[in-house]
């Protein structure tokens, strides 16, 4: 295993922590981090550019805020045109 792999792993648990005790502030630190370090941004447990709680998406060409639900049928949407 490599280093960064081993600092990814050390991050991620420590944003799961900082997840747990709902500690938005530090777990967006630590997500800024482990996206720094490659981790893909569908991972991250809070949004960056709401600076909140992950509980959301963002449209795609919009940027406007939406449901997972909807993000999810959107992408199922676009997929299915793809064919
Ligand atoms: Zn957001």
């Amino acid at each position: 295993m490599t280093s960064s792999t081993n600092r990814l792993e050390l991050l991620l648990e420590r944003r799961d922590d900082a997840l747990a005790r709902g500690d938005l502030r530090r777990a967006l630190e630590l997500d800024d981090d482990l996206e720094d370090l490659g981790m893909h941004g569908d991972d991250r447990a809070t949004c960056h550019g709401c600076q909140v709680w992950g509980d959301h998406a963002h449209e795609l060409l919009t940027g406007r805020r939406i449901t997972l639900a909807e993000y999810e049928q959107q992408r199922r949407a676009r997929t299915a045109r793809r064919r």
